[in-house]
């Protein structure tokens, strides 16, 4: 059984994936600030609508009340790891949250909240399980809203907005659940950071799409976890469980708890003591990089001099019409070359040509280089030759000479 956090794990990092749920490599429980602030608002915000249901409407006090509760259960135990000055401002940051939306939903007579919490199971595609929770269900009629809250303090851009991949895919569980009771169905993200809420309809179509989507996740989680079952089976020697499922190093790396089993990580986990013998030590190796990270400094500065000087020292020799400069014991010849092409008039007639040869894909570019190399290699006749023209005369500093 698949849920959304497990398919969008994939997506962001398939090495994380699979330690956690191929290899089942246990994930050590974390404390985030993040986290206890989203927990304590969202179990206020149930808190809440569990009396609203009941048509008990609290006041603003007592939801206040409520969410402070919530914030010290979720302190509990861990309270001495975090940051004081960082505790007080995730806290005050909770309780604005809970001003607003108090402020902004009250009398919340708008919306008929029908569950909390709810559990979803469902399938897509060819009979794949698909689990989920969605926060509070709302219902009008025949139409149900899913809503969805949020404390993150950025607004997910139209690409890559998992939020609404995620309900859309939640979708698919009511449409499954509820059938031809519902009529239309919505989607409603609460940026409680952000004081701010978009809602749109999720169509028929959209929730294809999405299905679409995700099962193709699915068919490639599959695929690689069949590959990594046959490796093993065929004690298939080196391969490593990242070249089956490679990693993505990204800024979620900082949260990853496998940060040392990971190839883009792990060597700077490595102490002096685990190091095996013949092999160079950790101080050595860093030693070594940091030698190579200045030389390679300076071969890009010397690169760029160097430039620099054969610019100016061949317009020097043009200008003057020199051929070969003289420096006290080396000289260096000033060569030319015709950079050739095909003109753009011709292109259509030449791609066509070179299609009807079978070599268009080979010379996708139509450079003179790639043509001379196949003239020269007999895949082409010297036709093609009369449709290059020279566009420009290149000049360039040739080999240097030493004087003896
Ligand atoms: S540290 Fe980053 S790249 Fe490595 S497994 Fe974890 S998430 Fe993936």
């Amino acid at each position: 059984m698949y849920s959304f956090s497990q398919l969008q794990q994939f997506v962001q990092c398939e090495l994380r994936y699979a330690y956690r749920y191929v290899l089942k490599y246990p994930e050590p429980k974390t404390t985030s600030l993040a986290l206890i602030l989203w927990s304590a608002v969202h179990d206020t915000l149930e808190w809440l609508y569990r009396r609203v249901s009941f048509q008990t409407i609290p006041t603003q006090a007592q939801v206040v009340q409520q969410y402070e509760e919530q914030w010290a259960k979720q302190l509990e135990g861990v309270q001495d790891e975090l940051d004081t000055e960082q505790l007080a401002e995730y806290r005050q940051r909770g309780l604005s949250y809970i001003d607003w939306y108090y402020a902004k939903y009250q009398p919340f007579d708008k919306n008929i909240p029908m569950e909390m919490e709810k559990n979803i199971h469902f399938t897509i595609g060819d009979g794949h399980k698909m689990r989920g929770k969605i926060d509070r269900l709302d219902i009008d009629g025949h139409d149900l809203t899913i809503v969805d809250y949020k404390t993150s303090r950025k607004r997910a851009d139209d690409k890559h907005d998992e939020y609404r991949a995620q309900i859309t895919l939640y979708a698919k569980g009511l449409q499954e659940q509820y059938g031809t009771k519902l009529k239309k169905l919505y989607g409603k993200v609460v940026y409680l950071h952000l004081h701010n809420e978009v809602e749109r309809e999720i169509t028929p179509e959209a929730i294809d799409a999405i299905e679409q989507e995700y099962m193709d996740i699915i068919t490639q989680i599959e695929q690689k976890k069949a590959k990594w079952a046959d490796v093993q089976w065929l004690f298939a020697d080196g391969t490593k469980v990242w070249d089956v499922f490679p990693s993505h190093a990204w800024s979620w790396c900082n949260y990853c708890p496998f940060k040392e089993l990971c190839p883009e990580f792990a060597h700077a986990f490595v102490e002096s003591e685990q190091i095996s013998a013949g092999d160079l030590s950790p101080e050595v190796i860093q030693a070594m990089l940091d030698q190579y990270v200045e030389l390679a400094d300076q071969y890009k500065s010397l690169g760029k001099k160097i430039d620099s000087l054969k610019d100016q020292l061949t317009e020097y020799a043009v200008k003057n019409d020199f051929a070969r400069l003289y420096g006290q014991g080396a000289s260096v010849g000033i060569q030319s070359r015709d950079n050739r092409s095909i003109p753009s008039d011709l292109a259509e007639q030449a791609e066509a040509y070179l299609r009807g040869q079978g070599l268009r894909d080979d010379l996708q570019s139509l450079d003179r280089y790639a043509l001379a190399r196949a003239v020269k290699a007999g895949d082409l006749d010297t036709m093609i030759e009369q449709w290059l023209v020279v566009n420009k005369k290149s000049r360039y500093l040739g080999q240097v000479k030493k004087e003896k």
